[in-house]
């Protein structure tokens, strides 16, 4: 059976989007400045209880700018690896401007076609959590998606002209009850009967 999955985006739904007076919002440039936002364990653990692959997709197009080195990355993977029940990351690490076009830079589909056939994922019993336009603009076919403390208006426009539906939500923890009770709908739905066993009960 093919496993279901809670994709994660990283800064602003796990971790906090970090903020400078001259640098403006950065994302951590190691794992020192990696914090993790309140209640953030206890959902993915709830998540992971009911039967959720939780795989987190990022754009760290810091690493092509260059003020995020690579192995400062690899040791904040580690560290997201270490601390919560995440089954895997996947980064991209390019902007069109420094390295080129690539394919796995959201919107684009890469790094979720990778482990969408890594892990067997069927993306229509899967869910979606991110925090920004980029990640509202995936377009896959998820059974939900969730965006974390939006409030601003080139999203609304966009869910509005594109009819992306997603809900907003105050936190990961609030998107990982949701999930739960719209996943129960799902397992509590009767298992379609097909003629031959309906046929056997009339007997
Ligand atoms: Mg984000
Ligand atoms: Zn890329």
């Amino acid at each position: 059976m093919k496993s279901k999955a809670v994709f994660l985006d990283r800064d602003g739904v796990i971790n906090k989007v970090m903020y400078h007076d001259e640098k403006g919002i950065y994302s951590a440039m190691n794992a020192k400045e990696l914090h993790f936002l309140p209640k953030v364990g206890k959902a993915l653990k709830t998540l992971k209880q009911s039967g959720f692959k939780i795989i987190v997709i990022s754009n760290q197009p810091g690493v092509a700018f260059g003020y995020i080195k690579a192995k400062d990355l690899e040791e904040i993977d580690r560290k997201i690896l270490k601390s919560l029940p995440v089954d895997a990351i996947y980064n991209c690490i390019h902007h069109p401007e420094f390295t080129g076009q690539c394919n796995c830079r959201k919107p684009k589909h890469g790094l979720f076609n990778e482990s969408i056939e890594k892990f067997k994922i069927d993306v229509r019993k899967s869910y979606a959590v991110g925090d920004n336009l980029s990640d509202l603009k995936v377009d896959l076919p998820f059974r939900k998606r969730f965006l974390i403390g939006i409030k601003r208006n080139d999203v609304f426009n966009f869910m509005h002209q594109e009819k992306v539906k997603a809900e907003i939500v105050k936190d990961l923890y609030e998107a990982a009850l949701r999930i739960k009770v719209e996943d129960l709908k799902i397992c509590q739905k009767p298992p379609v009967t097909d003629g031959w066993h309906d046929g056997l009960k009339a007997l």
